[in-house]
């Protein structure tokens, strides 16, 4: 019997050959597979129909771990059987087929670190231990096709034990692209803070003594340098916040095992799969009751991010201490990408770090950690990088035009929209400054050469003085290709109907701003979409309210808190009681009052986060906002462990929901309630408001599904409390899945905006 067999998915560089490879030779089947690109793998099997049966039935259920098939089309073929064994087809003739995927950098397998850990592998005790299962990829591949001289790996010839498994077929390590050894590979050296060479004979394990010891040490990586401190003591995190000017942003933290972060954070099943995933993301846990670690790792809240580590080099770093976990925090000098160059390491951190583990490995590519929490079951992104991009998300249908996004300004990432696969890259940050602007350009071109897209449309937001907004014009004008501005909200939107493969939507959008239609500051917004009537439009909102000051209104909550409250109460007194809450004390609050009064350099906003900002500060969680989001994050860390004391029933007035009564409420109960009381208070009115309001809109459009997006989103309660309302109502209720709700995942949304979707209203060209 002859048949020839397509699978499609993410097959490539993932061992997914040499696996075809090992099962048709054990089933005495003849022929060949080979890449077709982006096709798939194409097998050709001759032999006896039970083995080409048991052949299926082993590549159904003994796929490599990394490879994720999306389908497998059997066809039977007549003729002569024509081959003599069965070989792989070398990639170097298929190399230029496009759409090509390439695959995300994988966490050290089991397999590895057993080896790691015996005396008597040739790799024992090596850090950069890989297989074909594991190992960087992204961040080493430097061109296509996927082949060691393209990756940063060609510095490193291979030895003739390396070689000898590289070019066996039966072997794990059979066209490794990553292989190497003690002898052959890069080697790992650590150095003082101005990159003298420390001469230890186990400079890794030396670094994790050194960090445990008090010292900060900057760990180069797969994907860039982290800064590394111990989570036990305060004095050199104290050290770290103030050489990074970080006072409040929580640090994300390497156990050195699982049981470790039992001993002081709650970790549920679904956690505990992400965790340990090939993926290794670093996840938001609930801090548990007997916390012991420092309260400068994650201050104020109540989860910290918890990774486990992925490279050899992180499981040596604890061997000799005892340390349950070590502050693993991205080395990025302020408001720039992480660093990932030796000599700019030495430049950038030589006053923040008093050593250095260097390999001497080149990073091809920067990418932060992926970063993800878990609500009730699922998983929600907040930050998609290390681990997953750029792997695509596929859609169910393609795209007509090959597309470019640029996202918006914070927490950014690019994306490429190719026939039904979106790539997505990895986390480029807040693009405000040349460096930034530059990373995010590279990022894009490089992404285009790897997918080999020939892009047509390039697509930014709506806001004219974006960063984003100007690269994409000047690129536009280079390039010749079709510019489209997408606004905010419903990029958002148009993310979660393609994510779902839904046609009508009426979508919550909340976040803490995006520039609407006619300028506005958006950010709590109503959204009904349907592809059959080809219409985007905005059908309710949260009630407009003042930002006195515009963007210190952003920083200094309490400004937001002032303009809601004077709209029915005299606040006076209270601000004045709080002037040290303001930089410039009393002077500053008789000024805001001024403003207040004759509406001077008062700027209206139906921002939901700015709303959670003002609550925060009313009960005095946050004054100043000094990372993104961190108002709304500690009154959600405060509002878990509270319940509805005020049981407000949402203020409908036509199609906004009023903010200011509520507001007010929790002012004047703030000395008789509890605080943590009042936090889930005013996240159920809200929510409750919100989702009454989109129910309304979706039976009045005869609407199935309502979805919930936007950095808003990433919040546990909120997500639950329309979830209920929405399935009480008897209509369907989505998230994101696949990509994050906040502007990570903005990219994404107007790439499917401006290649799937064709509503009337928008994108502007
Ligand atoms: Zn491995
Ligand atoms: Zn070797
Ligand atoms: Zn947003």
């Amino acid at each position: 019997m002859r048949v020839r067999i397509r699978v499609t998915g993410i097959i490539q560089g993932v061992g997914f050959r040499p696996f075809i490879y090992r099962i048709a030779v054990k089933n005495g089947l003849k022929g060949y597979v080979r890449n077709m690109g982006d096709a798939g793998v194409e097998i050709l099997l001759e032999g006896e129909e039970s083995a080409i049966n048991n052949f299926l039935k082993a590549l159904e259920n003994g796929k490599p771990p990394l490879a994720r098939v999306h389908e497998i089309i059997t066809t039977k073929l007549g003729g002569e059987h024509q081959y003599a064994d069965f070989r792989i087809v070398r990639s170097s003739e298929e190399a230029e087929l496009s759409g090509s995927v390439i695959p995300p950098d994988v966490a050290i397998c089991n397999e590895c670190l057993r080896e790691l850990r015996n005396k008597r592998d040739p790799r024992y005790d090596y850090f950069f231990i890989t297989c074909t299962d594991c190992g960087p990829r992204f961040t080493i591949i430097e061109r296509l096709p996927y082949d060691r001289e393209n990756t940063t790996m060609r510095d490193f010839p291979m030895c003739s034990f390396c070689q000898s498994e590289y070019t066996n077929p039966l072997n794990r390590r059979f066209h490794a692209q990553t292989v190497a050894c003690p002898k052959c590979g890069p080697k790992a050296y650590l150095t003082t803070s101005k990159g003298e060479v420390l001469s230890y004979r186990d400079p890794i394990r030396e670094a994790g003594k050194l960090i445990s010891e008090g010292f900060i040490v900057a760990v180069k990586g797969y994907g860039g340098f982290h800064v590394a401190a111990s989570t036990l003591k305060d004095k050199p995190l104290m050290r770290l916040r103030e050489a990074k000017h970080r006072r409040q942003k929580p640090f994300a933290i390497m156990a050195r095992s699982l049981e470790a972060i039992e001993s002081f954070a709650e970790v549920s099943p679904k956690e505990v799969e992400l965790l340990t995933s090939p993926m290794r993301p670093i996840v938001l846990l609930k801090k548990s009751a007997n916390y012991y670690l420092s309260q400068l790792v994650a201050p104020g809240l109540h989860n910290v991010g918890v990774m486990l580590p992925y490279t050899g080099l992180h499981y040596m770093l604890f061997d000799n201490i005892d340390d349950p976990a070590f502050v693993m925090t991205s080395a990025n000098p302020p408001n720039q990408p992480i660093v990932k160059d030796d000599d700019e390491a030495l430049k950038t951190l030589c006053s923040i770090v008093d050593y250095f583990l260097f390999h001497n490995r080149r990073i091809a590519h920067r990418c932060d950690d992926s970063v993800v929490r878990v609500h009730g079951e699922k998983q929600v992104f907040i930050r998609r990088s290390r681990g997953y991009a750029p792997a695509p998300v596929m859609l169910r249908e393609k795209a007509d035009s090959c597309v470019l996004a640029l996202g918006g300004e914070l927490n950014n990432t690019a994306c490429i929209l190719n026939g039904s696969k979106a790539f997505m890259s990895q986390h480029i940050g807040d693009v405000e400054n040349v460096e930034t602007r530059e990373f995010l350009r590279n990022v894009a071109e490089h992404l285009a050469r790897l997918t080999n897209s020939r892009i047509e449309v390039v697509v930014c937001d709506l806001h004219p003085k974006f960063t984003t907004t100007r690269l994409a014009q000047e690129l536009a004008t280079q390039n010749g290709w079709r510019l489209a501005q997408v606004q905010h909200h419903f990029a958002h939107v148009a993310a979660l109907m393609a994510e779902h493969g839904v046609d009508e939507i009426v979508g919550v959008c909340c976040d803490g701003y995006g520039y609407g239609i006619n300028g506005e500051a958006w950010g709590g917004e109503i959204i009904f979409a349907s592809r059959r009537s080809s219409e985007m439009k905005r059908v309710a909102h949260l009630e407009e309210q003042p930002m006195v000051g515009g963007d210190l209104a952003t920083r200094y909550p309490l400004r937001m808190a002032a303009g809601i409250l004077h709209k029915k109460l005299k606040v006076e007194n209270w601000l004045i009681r709080n002037r040290h809450n303001f930089p410039y004390g009393e002077n500053e609050v008789r000024l805001v009052l001024q403003q207040l009064e004759k509406g001077h350099g008062v700027i209206k906003t139906t921002s939901c986060g700015r709303v959670l900002d003002a609550a925060a500060a009313v009960l005095d969680l946050c004054h100043e906002r000094t990372y993104e989001g961190e108002p709304a994050m500690k009154l959600e860390s405060m509002a878990i462990k509270g319940r509805d004391v005020l049981q407000l029933k949402p203020i409908i007035k036509g199609a906004v929901l009023e903010t200011t009564d509520m507001l007010v409420e929790v002012f004047e109960n703030r000395e008789k309630r509890a605080v943590a009381d009042l936090a889930f208070s005013v996240h159920s009115y809200l929510a409750e408001g919100l989702a009454e309001l989109a129910i309304e809109k979706a039976l009045e459009n005869y609407v199935k599904v309502v979805g919930f997006s936007g950095g808003v989103a990433c919040n546990e309660i909120f997500t639950k409390i329309m979830r209920e309302k929405v399935e009480a109502a008897g209509l369907r209720f989505i998230v994101h899945e696949a990509v994050p709700p906040g502007d990570g995942g903005l990219s994404f949304g107007q790439a499917v905006y401006a290649g799937l979707f064709h509503f009337k209203t928008q994108p502007f060209y």
